[in-house]
């Protein structure tokens, strides 16, 4: 069998990063090189039905044991790195006994252990870094690694009796388009779990739910030499709208843990029209409602205060927190606790201050918690994984299949 270590060195290695000004899906056709790659892999350690599909989607099936009723569960990882910093020539540097002191990267670059305390625990242990100079794609190669272990050791055990487990790889989850192209009902699951998580233990439960605002300001444009009396200018209005958004509170910059903002994260614009798009988020759906309200009474202050502007707002839905929808099928969450618990951890429920795959998922009738997978500090340099935290994923993805396997369809 290829060790978890071989798989994850040959996945960092394939650049696969995603692109959001792309009108292609996937983003970038750099990524089918990972997509075909492991189609092939499925096919060499033994999955059944196994497809890649015109988007790139790679899925397939460890079939059941014979005899074994339990209902079908999914694992899901995606292959898309972050735009967010570059992939290209990916150099992972694999330090085994670690010695839990700073670690000196390429270009200057210090991962430190006062930034990063997690890394304190993982003295003795083998970590995996970057050589400074790219992201290393941990996020999510790790949990395309674990998940592929994960199948060929299901594959190739007698230990317990499974259910059907089905395997799914995405793109462009960076991009917030993980989902696009997955075929629910083909699938056929009770549930899902996205290895995509950081670090050991951890089961995301909650998201945000987010909303995007579309301000676009019209205004009129003239010669300025003219412009006396005649011109309204629409960034000069558009400056007043964001002036207008909260910012001791409701903001990024201010706030933390439950608490939501709206926050302005892109602008364009001239004379004539200039638009803004901002972010709305919060763990309670309701509140979008409110933070939505707030930009109509912003708009209607700034028409009161000039009447030929135009003010058009649209708010268009991203995604909402999985907590609802993971109501749906309380086992879930109940066997991933159970699951992690097994695997020897602490089975820690957390929150995330954005999306997952799952909560999309999750939304779409699939109810999808997000599980560890011993990836640190994504879309950086300083990025980093740890291999024992990569093989408990691989225990706790075992484990669920042990424990719905139990379970009568
Ligand atoms: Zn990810």
């Amino acid at each position: 069998m290829t060790s978890l270590l071989d798989r994850f060195l040959t996945y960092v290695k394939i650049d696969t990063q995603a692109d959001a000004h792309s009108t292609q899906y996937p983003s970038t056709e750099k990524q089918l090189t990972l997509c075909k790659l492991l189609k092939e892999e499925f096919e060499q350690v033994g999955l059944t039905d196994v497809q890649i599909n015109e988007y790139g989607i790679v899925t397939g099936t460890i079939p059941a044991t014979p005899g074994c009723a339990a209902p079908a569960i999914a694992f899901f990882a995606h292959v898309d790195t972050s735009p967010e910093f570059t992939s290209v020539n990916v150099q992972p540097q694999v330090r085994t006994n670690y010695d839990g002191k700073d670690i000196t990267l390429k270009e200057g670059r210090v991962l430190k252990v006062s930034e990063c305390p997690e890394l304190k625990g993982q003295t003795g242990k083998t970590i995996i870094t970057t050589d400074g100079t790219t992201l290393l794609g941990a996020d999510d190669k790790a949990g395309i690694a674990i998940v592929m272990t994960a199948a060929e050791r299901l594959l190739n055990s007698t230990d317990f009796p499974h259910g059907p487990v089905k395997v799914c790889f995405t793109c462009d989850e960076e991009i917030g388009h993980g989902t696009d192209h997955i075929d629910l009902a083909a699938l056929d699951c009770i549930c899902g779990y996205t290895l995509d998580g950081d670090g050991a233990g951890k089961i995301d439960t909650e998201t945000f739910s987010a909303d995007m605002a579309e301000v676009r300001i019209t205004g009129i444009n003239i010669h300025p030499s003219i412009g006396k009396g005649k011109m309204v200018n629409a960034i000069r209005y558009l400056s007043k709208f964001i002036s207008r958004l909260p910012r001791e509170s409701d903001a990024p910059e201010v706030t933390d843990e439950r608490q939501g903002f709206m926050h302005p994260y892109s602008m364009s614009g001239s004379v004539a029209e200039a638009v803004v798009e901002i972010i709305l988020r919060d763990f309670e759906t309701e509140q979008l409602k409110v933070y939505a309200e707030k930009l109509h009474e912003i708009a209607k202050e700034l028409k009161e205060e000039e009447p030929r502007l135009e003010i058009e707002i649209k708010i268009i839905e991203q995604y909402r927190n999985m907590r609802e929808g993971l109501k749906k099928e309380p086992r879930a969450l109940e066997k991933a606790i159970a699951a992690s618990r097994a695997a020897g951890q602490s089975a820690e429920l957390s929150i995330i201050r954005g999306g997952t795959d799952g909560s999309v998922l999750t939304e779409k009738g699939l109810p999808t918690p997000n599980l560890s997978s011993g990836q640190h500090i994504p879309h950086s340099p300083l990025e980093w994984a740890s291999l024992e935290e990569m093989e408990q994923a691989v225990d706790v993805v075992l484990q669920l299949a042990k424990l719905w396997g139990e379970e009568v369809n």
